[in-house]
C-alpha cells in the first residue's frame, strides 16, 4: 500500500509542471470513488503576508468581506500553510469536474464550507486546491457525543445546508466524510461538492410539486408501480411502464424517499433528510444506520420505521404506489424514541431525558417523509435543539 501511495504522489509532482516548487506533498488522507485527496504544504506560505496563520483550524478563517467590487480586489488574498489537494479522477466527466469547481466558486462566502483556493489543468488531469482542514473519523468519536455536543456539530452543517441552500444548491452527498469536523475545536466543513447540482436541473414536473386537489385526481388515475413488492418479497414487480428517471445520486443509505420514489422535481430538502440520517447514526450510536444495499431495500428499511401506512401516502406525493407483503413492515411504524431506545438498548428504568427528547423531535423535524413539510436548513437553525446552551 504504502509503495502505491508513494507512486501516486510521484506521478501527481511529474504531471503538473512547476508542482515541486508550490507543494511539498505529506501523506494521502482519502480516496474515493472520484479521487484521491493528499495533505500537501504550501511551499511558498511565508512569503504571502497573510492573517491565515493557524495551521490546520479553518474555523479562524474569514472570508474577505463582500463590500463590492473595489474592496474585494484589495484584500489580500488568504493562504492556508497546509493544503488539501484533491486530484479527480480521469474519469469524471470533463462538465462534471467543471460543475464541481463552478459551484465551489460560487459558494466561496459560505460560512462553514470548504473554500476552494485554486484549482490546475493538465492535459486531463484536474487538481483542486483546499485549505487543509484538520478532522476526526466519525467513527472514532460520534458515540462519545453528549446532546450538547451534537447541537454543536449539527448546527455547524446546518449552517453550511443554510448558504448552500440559499444559493439554490443541493449538495446531494451529505454524509459523515464529506463533512469534516474536528471534535476539539467543534468547528466543521462541508466539502464534495461533486454531485452537488443547482436546484431545477433538468428536471421534469412531479406531482408532489401540484396543488394537494390536482395531485388526487392524477393519483387515481396513472400510477407508478416501480416499488411495488407484492410479487416476491424485496423485489419490485414487474411493469411494463417506460421507468421515470430521477437523480439518484448520493449515498446509499442517506438518500431521502423522495430520491427512493424517483421524484423529479427533487429539492433541497433531500439534504435535511441526510443530515436526520446523521443524527439518527448518532443517537442510536449505529454506523451505519441504514444498510440497504439498492433502493429497493432502503424502502424497506424506511418502511419498517415509519410504517406502511404513511411509506404509501409518500409515495403517493410523487405517483409512487408502495405495496408490500413484508411481515415485518406493519402499518404503523415505530416512533423515533423506540428506535433509538431500542438501538441503544436502553432499560426501561433509564428513561429519555427531556434533552434527549428535544433532540428526537428535531430528528423527526429533518426525517419527514414528505419534502415539502420537512425542516429547512434555515428553520433548523432556528429549532429550539440547535440554539441550546446558546442564550
Ligand atoms: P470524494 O469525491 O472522492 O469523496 P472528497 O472531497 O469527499 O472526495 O474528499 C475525500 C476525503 O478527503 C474526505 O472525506 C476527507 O477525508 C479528505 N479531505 C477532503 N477535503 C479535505 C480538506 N479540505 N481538508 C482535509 N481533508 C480533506
Ligand atoms: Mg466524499
Amino acid at each position: 500500500v504504502e509503495s502505491s501511495v508513494q507512486a501516486d504522489m510521484e506521478r501527481l509532482q511529474e504531471d503538473f509542471p512547476g508542482f515541486r516548487d508550490r507543494y511539498r506533498l505529506i501523506k494521502r488522507i482519502g480516496e474515493g470513488t472520484f479521487s484521491t485527496v493528499f495533505k500537501a504544504e504550501d511551499i511558498h506560505y511565508d512569503r504571502y503576508d497573510n492573517s491565515w496563520d493557524h495551521e490546520d483550524d479553518l474555523s479562524k478563517w474569514t472570508p474577505p468581506p463582500l463590500k463590492g467590487r473595489s474592496s474585494r480586489s484589495r484584500s489580500p488574498r488568504k493562504r492556508a500553510r497546509f493544503v488539501a489537494i484533491k486530484k479527480i479522477y480521469v474519469t469524471s466527466s470533463p462538465a462534471r469536474i467543471l460543475n464541481e469547481l463552478e459551484l465551489l466558486h460560487d459558494l466561496r462566502q459560505c460560512p462553514s464550507v470548504c473554500p476552494l483556493i485554486t484549482a490546475f489543468r493538465h492535459t486531463d488531469q484536474v487538481v483542486a486546491i483546499l485549505p487543509y482542514f484538520r478532522h476526526g473519523d466519525f467513527r472514532a468519536y460520534f458515540r462519545e457525543m453528549t446532546i450538547p455536543d451534537i447541537a454543536i456539530y449539527l448546527r455547524s452543517l446546518f449552517t453550511a445546508l443554510k448558504s448552500v441552500h440559499e444559493h439554490k444548491i443541493l449538495h446531494r452527498d451529505i454524509k459523515p466524510t464529506n463533512f469534516l469536523y474536528d471534535p476539539t475545536t467543534q468547528h466543521g466543513v462541508l466539502v464534495d461538492f461533486g454531485l452537488a447540482e443547482r436546484e431545477g436541473t433538468d428536471s421534469k414536473p412531479c406531482l408532489c410539486h401540484e396543488a394537494r386537489e390536482t395531485r388526487k385526481h392524477r393519483q387515481a388515475g396513472s400510477v407508478w408501480a416501480q416499488t411495488s413488492m407484492n410479487t416476491q418479497p424485496g423485489y419490485p414487480k414487474s411493469d411494463t411502464r417506460p421507468s421515470r428517471r430521477a437523480n439518484r445520486a448520493g449515498t446509499r443509505g442517506f438518500r431521502a424517499p423522495e430520491v427512493l420514489f424517483k421524484c423529479t422535481e427533487q429539492t433541497t430538502a433531500i439534504d435535511v433528510w441526510s443530515a436526520g440520517v446523521i443524527l439518527l447514526t448518532i443517537l442510536s450510536k449505529r454506523f451505519p444506520f441504514f444498510n440497504s444495499a439498492d433502493d429497493v431495500e432502503a424502502m424497506i428499511e424506511i418502511a419498517t420505521i415509519f410504517g406502511s401506512k404513511r411509506m404509501k401516502a409518500a409515495g403517493l406525493l410523487h405517483g409512487c404506489v408502495f405495496e408490500t407483503t413484508i411481515p415485518t413492515i406493519g402499518q404503523q411504524g415505530f416512533t423515533m424514541e423506540k428506535i433509538i431506545l431500542w438501538s441503544t438498548c436502553r432499560a426501561e428504568d433509564k428513561p429519555l431525558t427531556p434533552d434527549e427528547k428535544l433532540a428526537i423531535r428535531f430528528l423527526e423535524r429533518c426525517m419527514e417523509l414528505d419534502p415539502s413539510r420537512r425542516i429547512s436548513a434555515q428553520e433548523a437553525l432556528d429549532h429550539e435543539f440547535l440554539n441550546m446552551g446558546m442564550s
